[in-house]
């Protein structure tokens, strides 16, 4: 995780951190790859000395090419349109598609804790012709442009291809279109029908003015024409981008040799890869950035994607696995060693600088927050699940003081977090269900020791009912005491009889949740008796 740090150690004077996205439609979780990286080099830049400003681009004057979402009467209408032309697909929520899920996802990065100085809507952008002298250059210098091509990207562009594509004053579309001419005031375009596969052109022509919202330039120019905008020393790009030839490389060329400029800093990261197994749809889960973000909480979330470095690949697979409490665990033994605590296994270096970059608010204090008591996920998952079971007492006791205001802060968000879990992505074994309609046949796992031990338990809890969790706990303990047993095998015997597994959360609990009747009679059962052991012969 040094690796912001190193960044910042090496760059001088003021820095502009900027990243865009094409909003075309629901964002993908592993699109916060990008933002979170950005606004770790935001603030490591801050805590070094450098002067920073974060801007965040929405290039929502791009074409309408993802035809999932619209309905099929609009397919015809509006693919092909900037995405800030066409209509809202979930109603009259905003004014465009555009804004509709570029919305969503800076919310839900905005509740990662990154908050951009400036977020820049390229349909505000080129109305204000603030875009015009780039538009000028990138015209004077056609040729140049298309030698680019030919040479970073072996794309050979017809010889009267000009880096623009104009907005049909007639269908709308700017996907459709080409210009051919440009005589120093207007640029001559045609709207063609069979110009792209996915958007049909009316077939209008003409000359237009290419200034002023009438035209955008091509996205390798675009992105160029934005580092000179505004500025912009460091913007890291996915891997998508970053290959040779690719889309950083024209652009890079572009900012070079047509807008003469030095383009940013890169830092190219991987991606987040969602294991084997396709994201479901089935109970309306799925990889959206915004669904998973209602799972996992900011900081485990920003953690997910810090703990490698960018260079790295993320595979994360939540559905059905435990992905999520393993998360949890990683992130606490990562509190657990920057608090100075003896944690299992091996760590990884800068395990300090995850830990704080992973936190919400950069002004955090590091040590308090390493040192607060977290409640392992898992355990809290299950007991949640047992009924009449006060959560923050047990926690509570679990710590052997009481909780502070943060640590009970962090106790209700994972036990929000935990059944949000058990009902998208949790396994079906880590749903607690007590199998009250027979014994489980897991069961007969249970050895004499262990049996005759819920024998006793029975009889003890008959002569003196335990009421509450700790008196369960109590008896549970002493009769395994009482019979020699392991409380290992004591709990497990427990846990086969009324869960049909060998792990759950702590018994006493979860038999004081249940009816006592029921659980006297599952006791004898799992026993083999069906009389108390003292009246048998
Ligand atoms: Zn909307
Ligand atoms: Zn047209």
């Amino acid at each position: 995780m040094d690796w912001a740090d190193e960044l910042a150690a090496r760059v001088s004077g003021p820095q502009v951190v900027n990243d865009s996205k094409t909003p075309s439609g629901t964002i993908h979780v592993g699109s916060l790859r990008g933002p979170v990286i950005l606004d770790v080099i935001t603030r490591a830049l801050r805590a070094n000395g450098h002067e920073t400003t974060l801007l965040y681009g929405v290039d929502d004057l791009d074409p309408m090419d993802a035809q999932a979402l619209l309905t099929p009467d609009a397919i015809d209408r509006e693919m092909g349109r900037p995405l800030a032309h066409v209509p809202d697909p979930a109603g009259d929520c905003h004014e465009s598609y555009a804004r509709h899920f570029a919305s969503v996802f800076i919310d839900v990065f905005d509740g990662l804790g990154i908050h951009p100085d400036r977020y820049y809507w390229m349909s505000d952008i080129y109305p204000t012709g603030a875009m015009d002298p780039f538009i000028r250059t990138a015209l004077d210098k056609a040729a140049l442009v298309r030698d680019i091509y030919r040479r970073v990207a072996n794309v050979q562009h017809p010889d009267a291809w000009h880096p623009l594509a104009v907005v049909c004053p007639n269908c709308g579309k700017i996907g459709t279109t080409i210009v051919t001419q440009w005589n120093g005031e207007e640029v001559f375009f045609e709207c063609r029908a069979d110009l792209v596969t996915w958007a049909r052109g009316c077939g209008t022509s003409g000359w237009i003015s290419p200034f002023g919202g009438n035209a955008k330039l091509p996205w390798n120019l675009e992105w160029a024409a934005q580092w000179s905008l505004f500025g912009v020393t460091i913007e890291p790009g996915g891997k998508d981008l970053s290959t040779a030839g690719g889309s950083r490389d024209r652009s890079d060329a572009i900012a070079r040799e047509v807008f003469e400029r030095e383009p940013p800093l890169n830092v190219p990261y991987e991606f987040l890869n969602l294991g084997g197994k396709k994201m479901s749809s089935s109970k309306g889960v799925g990889a959206a950035a915004h669904t998973i973000a209602e799972v996992v909480p900011p900081e485990q979330l920003r953690f997910l994607f810090l703990r490698p470095r960018p260079n790295q690949a993320i595979e994360f697979d939540p559905e059905g696995t435990d992905a999520v409490p393993r998360l949890f665990d990683e992130f606490d033994k990562f509190a657990a060693a920057t608090a100075g605590r003896e944690v299992k296994g091996e760590i990884a270096p800068g395990y300090e600088a995850t830990f704080r970059y992973s936190l919400l608010d950069p002004e955090a204090d590091v040590a308090a927050e390493a040192a607060l008591f977290r409640p392992a996920f898992s355990h809290l998952a299950l007991l949640d699940q047992i009924p009449g079971v006060d959560v923050e007492s047990r926690v509570a006791a679990e710590k052997g003081s009481a909780l502070s205001a943060r640590e009970r802060q962090i106790v209700d968000e994972r036990v929000a977090a935990a059944r949000a879990w058990l009902e998208t992505y949790a396994p079906e074994r880590s749903r607690l269900a007590v199998r009250h309609d027979a014994l489980p046949v897991e069961a007969e796992a249970l050895d004499d020791a262990q049996r005759s031990y819920l024998a006793a338990l029975a009889d003890a809890v008959a002569i003196d009912p335990p009421s509450g969790g700790d008196a369960w706990q109590a008896v549970i303990y002493s009769a395994a005491e009482a019979a020699a047993l392991s409380s290992g095998r004591a709990f497990a015997a427990l846990y086969l009889s009324f869960l049909g597994r060998t792990n759950g959360p702590r018994a006493g609990w979860l038999l004081a949740g249940l009816d006592p009747a029921f659980v006297s009679a599952r006791l004898r059962e799992a026993a083999g008796t069906t009389t108390p052991v003292g009246g048998t012969p």
